[in-house]
C-alpha cells in the first residue's frame, strides 16, 4: 500500500463514523433494514413509486450514484475499508475498480428499443422492469458489484434488495446508506436500494423465497449459483473461473511477460477474471520466465517449498484458505519463509497440469506456469483446466489460425487476445464494465439490459410512415 499514515488514519476514522451512523440509523432510513421482510416490502413499495418516475429522472438517479462513488474520499475510504474488513487486495487497484465500475457500467442508453412497422400498424419490444431483484454480492469485490449492479438495476427500472457477503458487511452497508442518501438528494423514492443490518445465510435464504422478489442475482462461487438456480425464480449466475493464458512461440513474449503479471497480480489476484495459470509452448517457456521475472515474478524452484506452499495456501490442496485469499506475493512468501525482493508482484513456479495450483481456483498472486508440446496441445489442456466455468481465457500468440481454434473451443465468456485480463472488463480494451459476468446462464457481461424483461406493444393500424 502506497498512502501516507496520517491519510489512511483520516479515512478510517472516517470510515468509522460513517458505519457507526449507517448502524444507528432508526429502521428503514438509508436503506437498511433490521428485518429482511421490512427491506423487501419498502423495495417492493419503492418499485411502484419509481414507475411513476421518467427516464430523464432514472438518468439522474444513475449520475447521483457514480458521482457519490467517485467523490474523492468516498473512494479512497471505501477501498481502503473494504481491504481493513475483507483483509483481501491492494488499495490502489481497488482505487481503480471502484473507479472503473462508476465510469464505465452503462446507464439507461443502454436500453434500446426495437420498432417493427408495416401495413399492420406499428410494433415496439422494450426493456421494462423485473420489479425487486435479490442480488448477492462476493467478498471480493464488495463495493464494485453493488456499484455496477445497482446503476443497471436501476438504469431498467428495477428496485434492489442487496445480501452482502457477511465478511464485506461494514463497507457494504456503509456504500448502500451513502447510495441512498446521494439518490433522496436527487428527488428519489426512498428504497430504491436496500439491504439488512445482519447480512447472513439466514437472510439470504429469505430473500430468495420471498414471492415479491422477481428476479435473483448471484455473483460468487458454484455453491450459491447453484441455489438461486435452483430457487424456481429467473435468476442470473455469475460465478467461478480459472483463467488460463496460452503463450505459443508467435505471441510477443516481452509484451506477453508483462501482461500476464500485470493481470494476474491485479487486486492481489481476486478478480475472477484474473490469470490464474500460464500454459506456454516449451520452445517460448524459458525466455517467457525470463521476461515474467522482469516484471516482478518471484520464481519458486525447490520442489520443497512449493510443497510447502501448497501446505500454507490450500485446504489440502482442495481450496483455497481464506486466510490467504487476496494477500500480497511478498505476504506469502514471507509466510512461507521465504526472503524475496520489495517489489516481488507475483510468485511462479513450473507445475505440471495435476498439481492443485493449476486446478484450484486460488484468488491469490501464485501463478503456475505448465509447458505444451505445441500450440495444440496448450488450448486442449487450457480448456481442461477451465473446468468448463466458460468464464475467462487469454491467448497471446499472432497466429491467427490459433487464436480462432482456441476462442472457439474454451467458449469463455471473455477471450482476451494479447493483453491482460482486465482488457475483458474495459481496461485498455474497449467495452463497458461489470463485475457480474455471467457465464453460467449466459447473459455474458451483464448490463440494464440484463435486468430487464422483453415485452411488445402492438399499436394496430396507423404510425407507418414509408
Ligand atoms: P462466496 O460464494 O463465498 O460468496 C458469495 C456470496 O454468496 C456471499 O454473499 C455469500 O454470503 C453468499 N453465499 C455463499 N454460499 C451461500 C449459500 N449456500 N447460501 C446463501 N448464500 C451463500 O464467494 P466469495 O468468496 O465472496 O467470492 C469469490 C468467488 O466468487 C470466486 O469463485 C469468484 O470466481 C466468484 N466471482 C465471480 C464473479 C463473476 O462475475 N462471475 C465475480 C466475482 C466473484
Amino acid at each position: 500500500m502506497n498512502i501516507d499514515a496520517a491519510l489512511i488514519e483520516g479515512i478510517v476514522k472516517g470510515v468509522m463514523r460513517k458505519i457507526d451512523e449507517s448502524e444507528n440509523n432508526s429502521a428503514g432510513s438509508c436503506g437498511i433494514f433490521a428485518d429482511m421482510n421490512d427491506a423487501i416490502e419498502a423495495a417492493a413499495a419503492a418499485q411502484r413509486r419509481y414507475l411513476d418516475c421518467s427516464m430523464a429522472d432514472r438518468a439522474r438517479f444513475v449520475e447521483a450514484i457514480r458521482g457519490t462513488v467517485l467523490n474523492e474520499e468516498n473512494l479512497k475510504f471505501m477501498s481502503l475499508s473494504t481491504i481493513e474488513e475483507t483483509g483481501m487486495g491492494n488499495y490502489e487497484h481497488k482505487l481503480v475498480k471502484n473507479r472503473l465500475a462508476a465510469t464505465k457500467t452503462p446507464g439507461i442508453e443502454d436500453l434500446t428499443t426495437d420498432a417493427i412497422t408495416g401495413d399492420d400498424g406499428l410494433t415496439i419490444v422494450e426493456y421494462s422492469p423485473f420489479g425487486v431483484i435479490g442480488a448477492i454480492t462476493p467478498t471480493t469485490n464488495p463495493t464494485e458489484t453493488i456499484i455496477c449492479n445497482s446503476i443497471g438495476m436501476l438504469a431498467a427500472g428495477n428496485t434492489v434488495v442487496f445480501s452482502p457477503h457477511p465478511r464485506a458487511k461494514k463497507v457494504s452497508l456503509w456504500l448502500v446508506s451513502e447510495l441512498n442518501r446521494a439518490l433522496a438528494a436527487a428527488g428519489a423514492p426512498a428504497n430504491l436500494i436496500v439491504t439488512v443490518s445482519e447480512p447472513s445465510i439466514e437472510n439470504t435464504n429469505l430473500m430468495m423465497a420471498h414471492p415479491k422478489v422477481r428476479m435473483l442475482v448471484a455473483t460468487g462461487g458454484p455453491a450459491i449459483v447453484k441455489t438461486v438456480l435452483s430457487s424456481g425464480k429467473k435468476a442470473i449466475g455469475a460465478g467461478a473461473g480459472n483463467p488460463p493464458a496460452v503463450v505459443d512461440e508467435s505471441a510477443n513474449i516481452e509484451k506477453a511477460a508483462k501482461d500476464i503479471v500485470d493481470g494476474c497480480s491485479f487486486d492481489n489476484n481476486l478478480p475472477c477474471i484474473a490469470e490464474k495459470e500460464v500454459i506456454v509452448v516449451d520452445s517460448a517457456a524459458d525466455y517467457l520466465i525470463f521476461n515474467m521475472k522482469k516484471n516482478g515474478a518471484f520464481e519458486v524452484k525447490d520442489p520443497a517449498v512449493i510443497e510447502r506452499l501448497v501446505g500454507l495456501v490450500t485446504k489440502e490442496g482442495k481450496s483455497p484458505k481464506t486466510e490467504f485469499v487476496g494477500k500480497s506475493a511478498k505476504y506469502i512468501l514471507e509466510k512461507a519463509g521465504v526472503e524475496a525482493p520489495e517489489d516481488t508482484r507475483v510468485i511462479i513456479m513450473e507445475a505440471r497440469e495435476e498439481h492443485p495450483f493449476v486446478q484450484v481456483e486460488l484468488m491469490m498472486p501464485i501463478l503456475p506456469i505448465v509447458r505444451a508440446d505445441n500450440v495444440n496441445e496448450a488450448i486442449e489442456m487450457a480448456v481442461r483446466v477451465e473446468h468448463g466455468n466458460r468464464h475467462t481465457a487469454m491467448m497471446h500468440s499472432r497466429n491467427v489460425d490459433s487464436l480462432t481454434k482456441m476462442a472457439k473451443l474454451i467458449q469463455t465468456t471473455i477471450f482476451v487476445k494479447n493483453g491482460p485480463s482486465y482488457a475483458g472488463i474495459g481496461v485498455g480494451g474497449m467495452g463497458h464494465t461489470t463485475f457480474t459476468i455471467a457465464g453460467p446462464t449466459g447473459e455474458g457481461l451483464t448490463s440494464a439490459k440484463t435486468f430487464a424483461r422483453r415485452r411488445r406493444c402492438v399499436l394496430v393500424g396507423g404510425m407507418d410512415i414509408r
